[in-house]
């Protein structure tokens, strides 16, 4: 072994993926054509739903993602990330003749930006954790690999042609899974190593074990397997049809000054209105409410947090940006809006002669379809501050879906 780079940070400050979908997986051919890893599952290609729960696992982390493909699949790989905005995501590499070649090729694509841990997974396993990424990088030091193991529950037989010569020890046994996890620099002097070698290795923990590497384990899922044939395609449909749907629900409130003037903006919507809004941008308190109520199901701070009051640059500014900007958020974490509404709160101007423009408005902004986009209005009753005229409020939702649906 080479001497010990430098120890990794704990918690690791920058960690690289390398996913291998340079496979050919003529295997699962009889569902439908072509590599695997780009059919659909549920309405999204196998790749991306792997790319996706990746992404996700390393929220918080500095993270860099490289696939590596074949070279025919250039055109497919863009089709299945072209949904995905994340800014983890880097250019893929092309991969050899070999799943090893493939791997050196994606160490060597993420080595000028000098990581400290690599997960290596392949692509072709979708229902990885994010628990089971997160235990796995907290779970790498310097010297030493770990990667998921399942324990066998059959007992297993050593055979020669069609006798059983023995039976092995099951306990002592475990099923190898990725993401196998390393320190950057010692893996990728070892695949390099290994390439010299008169020798192939079936997974990187393999290579690991040749030099003499401490390996240790966490434990795998059992939800965590390779997609191989086609009976394991049906089981991933069928295992995703039965699965409930991760919907999450933001709530938002915003509340604007008024003050006596000639228009009004809301939803995006310049009219004609006895008040206008006080506010450091153009105070679109129905937008700044549907911003909000994105970012709640986000979890993903709120919309002062994004756009600071204080920052000049949002003087006047327009706020179909901050919405436009949440709805961008959400796609980076795979999350589909299925449903923004939005009621305002007012004695004047009078909503419902424009209530469908603005549906119109925050429609086209958003790229939601009609039907997805509520606009209501009601009165204070002229009751309380916004019943004496002294301001406009507003209350939204937001419902998202993590993890995908079809048809939206
Ligand atoms: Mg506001």
């Amino acid at each position: 072994m080479k001497p010990p780079s430098p120890s990794i940070s704990n918690p690791p400050t920058r960690v690289a993926v390398v996913a291998v979908a340079a496979g050919r997986g003529s295997r699962a051919s009889d569902f439908a054509s072509g590599p695997k890893q780009y059919f659909e599952l549920d309405g999204k290609t196998v790749l991306r739903r792997t790319l996706e729960v990746l992404i996700s696992g390393l929220e918080g982390v500095e993270a860099r993602v490289v696939t590596v493909i074949h070279r025919d699949d250039e055109a497919l790989y863009a089709k299945a990330v072209e949904c995905l905005s994340s800014d983890r995501l880097r250019a893929p590499a092309i991969g050899g003749q070999t799943r090893q070649e493939s791997v050196l090729a994606g160490l060597k694509a993420l080595e000028d930006w000098a990581p400290e841990i690599v997960l290596i997974h392949d692509a072709a396993r979708p229902f990885i954790s994010p628990d089971l990424v997160q235990s796995l990088i907290s779970e790498v030091r310097t010297g030493q690999a770990c990667l998921p193991l399942l324990p066998v529950h059959d007992t297993v037989k050593k055979v020669e042609g069609t006798a059983v010569l023995g039976t092995i020890d099951r306990s002592k046994l475990g099923l190898a899974q990725t993401p196998q996890a390393f320190p950057f620099d010692d893996i990728l002097e070892l695949h390099r190593r290994a390439a010299t070698l008169d020798q192939t290795f079936t997974d990187d923990i393999a290579i690991a074990e040749h030099f003499g590497m401490d390996v240790r384990f966490v434990a795998g899922t059992p939800e965590n397997f390779k997609l191989t044939t086609a009976q394991d395609m049906h089981k991933a449909n069928s295992m995703l049809a039965a699965s409930i749907p991760d919907v999450r629900v933001g709530t938002a409130y915003d509340v604007h000054r008024s003050e006596p003037g000639s228009e009004i903006v809301l939803c995006g919507l310049t009219i004609p209105s006895p008040v206008s809004l006080v506010g450091h941008s153009d105070a679109d308190v129905a937008l700044h409410a549907l911003t909000d109520a994105v970012l709640g199901a986000l979890g993903d701070g709120d919309i002062g947090s994004h756009f600071p009051p204080t920052d000049p640059q949002w003087r006047g500014a327009a706020s179909d940006q901050f919405l436009i900007h949440a709805m961008e958020r959400a796609k980076e974490r795979g999350a589909i809006v299925t449903m923004l509404d939005v009621t305002i709160i007012c004695e004047a101007p009078k909503i419902g002669p424009h209530r469908e423009a603005m549906r119109q408005s925050v429609s086209k902004m958003t790229g939601l379809a009609l039907e997805r986009v509520a606009v209501k209005a009601t009165t204070n009753e002229t009751i309380g501050f916004i019943g004496r005229q002294e301001g406009i409020a507003a209350i939204a939702s937001a419902t998202l879906v993590f993890g995908g649906l079809q048809n939206v």
